[in-house]
């Protein structure tokens, strides 16, 4: 199947209110621009400097969203343009992103990455540091970010019900949080392996890479 073909296939499988970020780390700027011109606007890269320079090459009416891990250094290559930050775990990074926010005269949205998996190589807050860090004054403070709500990685298994499991946890931190914080609307779960059991759980944003741009050849 063709990247048109997927996506096309992706939009009439998914719920009106789970958003679809087409990941398209490692893949050529003409993947992106086939997806681009069947309609699709939403990408996510794990990569600062690889997310500018496809930025710098693509129509300018792309949403961009990092899903990576982000150094505090590289904020301000994507400050200027980058419209959903899914990995924040620490109030420095946030502080980072708010200053480069404010030299560029807007507001970032962000998510609070919350680690579910078991594994030890899973970046990610726990669910208490992240409530410290929403209930902090030095939170509060930052005019030019907001959090917009939360995103997790399932464990690499085959265990659909451990991956369920974890979901649900997140899930369940997701509800809790949105009592307190009427800006909490995005759920960032779910990839090429394990889509349908986060949208199951509660998923509203989608990351998928492979099953739309084939596997990702590292070289
Ligand atoms: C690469 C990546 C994805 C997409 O992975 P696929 O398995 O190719 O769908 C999703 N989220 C994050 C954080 C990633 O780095």
């Amino acid at each position: 199947m063709t990247i048109s073909e997927n996506l096309a296939q992706f939009n009439s499988e998914l719920p009106k209110n789970v958003t679809l970020v087409a990941v398209t780390k490692t893949k050529p700027v003409s993947d992106l621009m086939e997806a681009y011109n069947a309609g699709h606007r939403v990408f996510g890269e794990n990569k600062v400097q690889e997310m500018e320079e496809k930025w710098q090459e693509m129509p300018k009416d792309i949403q961009w969203h990092m899903i990576g891990h982000v150094q505090r250094n590289k904020v301000k290559y994507m400050a200027p343009f980058v419209s959903l930050i899914h990995a924040v775990d620490s109030l420095r990074l946030l502080k980072e992103i708010n200053k480069e926010a404010k030299k560029n005269e807007r507001s970032i949205a962000c998510l609070l990455q919350i680690k579910i998996a078991e594994e030890e190589s899973k970046f990610g807050m726990s669910r208490a540091d992240a409530r410290q860090l929403l209930d902090s004054d030095d939170f509060k403070k930052l005019k030019n970010v907001q959090i917009v709500g939360l995103m997790g990685m399932a464990t690499f298994t085959d265990d659909e019900k451990q991956i369920s499991e974890e979901f649900q946890n997140l899930k369940e931190i997701f509800d809790d949080f949105k009592k307190t914080n009427n800006q909490f609307t995005v759920l960032s779960m779910g990839m090429s392996g394990d889509y349908q059991i986060a949208i199951k759980n509660g998923s509203t944003m989608i990351r998928v890479g492979s099953a739309i741009f084939g596997d990702r050849n590292y070289g």
